[in-house]
């Protein structure tokens, strides 16, 4: 009966924003939670968002029902933004980039048998958990940066030799969640080489295009495996890049082996989501393509992401260079991308962290880097340093 459920443990980052809550210590400091923060500590709504809404309040005419696809608009106008024109993708939007995830594997487990995804590891916790509510089994890696805080590709050149044909490779196409260290594009075509030669499926994961590189840069990867493999998924999440985490806005868009096969993968797809919730919340995507089929609304979306990757860059060097300054230099620290890296702590630094500084995050390291400050950078690393101390 149901009263035989177990109680479940907590999310180690959200049960983190419950601990800080209650704690009275005026200068705590969150760095668990994934969210964009801005200098002032809140995570503001794009003023393109504000306007794009606006104009939807005044203008929208209808709410009846679209279809499991959801806004075939919207997809169209993300994918050729994201990732050009040119690129041929069949697609549909989905519930947050979780949403992409949870629809592909859910199909891939109803094709070829057997099939295991592989996921280098640290990776977003979400992961396994969707691959094996789909049935799916996993294989792992390491996924790790080398002496000098590269990304060494070795331990995922090693799984790919081992894997068998049809096995998928969930790959972060930047700024990887959660140790910030992406391949380089070098490193990506050695990948996609050896993935294409093993008969392997990519699912690329992008939830955090524009905060990497460049807005360009960031979706290389996926142009690079387009180019490389017959079939290729990739699971898009807008909530980052648009600041429109809790309105849930994403896509799955698939390459196939023709364009027939592409739609025909997409319609099985569109029925994975029917049984599962029909259609896709409709705001954020009309959101999302209010701001892309307005050039002036997407130049101010646009200015505002790049202030947005500016800064976690300057905040990102600023850390380094604070830890350097106190011989704790990590190089993956230094080299990485994107909001999340991960400090070096041994167990119980960072209880110790909490207990004598207010400093919370998760046991892992994982720290959010937007959620540093000029004057918490200093704080985090001097408590860093009084942590080694003991
Ligand atoms: N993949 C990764 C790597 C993520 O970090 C996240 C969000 N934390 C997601 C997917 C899911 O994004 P969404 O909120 O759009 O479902």
């Amino acid at each position: 009966s149901l009263s035989d459920l177990q109680p479940l443990g907590l999310d180690p980052i959200l049960s983190i924003a419950a601990r800080v809550a209650r704690d009275p210590r005026p200068e705590r400091v969150d760095f668990g939670i994934g969210v964009y923060r801005d200098a002032e500590g809140h995570s503001p709504i794009f003023a393109a968002v504000k306007a794009a809404e606006a104009r939807i309040a005044r203008d929208q005419r209808t709410k009846a029902y679209l279809s499991p696809l959801g806004d075939t608009r919207f997809v169209a106008a993300m994918s050729a933004a994201a990732f050009g024109e040119h690129l041929a993708f069949a697609g549909l939007q989905t519930v947050g980039g979780t949403g992409a995830l949870h629809l592909a594997m859910h199909v891939l487990a109803a094709t070829g048998s057997g099939r295991k995804v592989v996921l280098g590891t640290p990776t977003w916790p979400n992961h396994a958990p969707i691959a094996a509510s789909a049935g799916l089994g996993i294989r792992t890696y390491a996924h790790r940066a080398d002496v000098g805080g590269a990304f060494d590709p070795a331990p995922l050149l090693q799984a790919i030799a081992t894997c068998s044909a049809g096995d998928v490779f969930v790959l972060h196409g930047c700024c990887h969640n959660p140790t910030g260290i992406d391949p380089n594009l070098a490193q990506w075509q050695d990948i996609a080489a050896a993935i294409a030669a093993a008969g392997a499926l990519p699912l690329i994961d992008l939830a955090y295009q524009g905060f990497g590189e460049g807005w360009a840069e960031d979706q290389a990867v996926v142009a690079l495996f387009h180019d490389a493999v017959p079939e290729l998924l990739v699971a898009y999440s807008c909530d980052k890049n648009f600041g429109l985490y809790r309105d849930r806005v994403g896509m799955l868009t698939v390459k196939g082996r023709d364009a027939t096969s592409g739609q025909m993968i997409v319609q099985h797809l569109a029925a994975a989501a029917r049984t599962a919730y029909s259609m896709p919340p409709d705001h954020g995507a009309v959101v999302v393509r209010t701001i892309l089929e307005d050039a002036e609304l997407s130049r101010l979306w646009r200015s505002e992401l790049d202030a947005m990757r500016a800064r976690l860059a300057s905040l990102r060097q600023a850390f380094a260079m604070a830890l350097e300054a106190r011989g704790l230099g990590q190089p993956c620290l230094s080299r990485g991308f994107g909001m999340f890296g991960m400090l070096d702590v041994a167990p119980g630094d960072v209880e110790q962290l909490t207990e004598r500084f207010a400093i919370f995050l998760p046991p892992s390291g994982r720290i959010n880097l937007a959620a540093l400050t000029d004057a918490t950078i200093e704080r985090l690393a001097d408590a860093l340093l009084a942590v080694r101390a003991g």
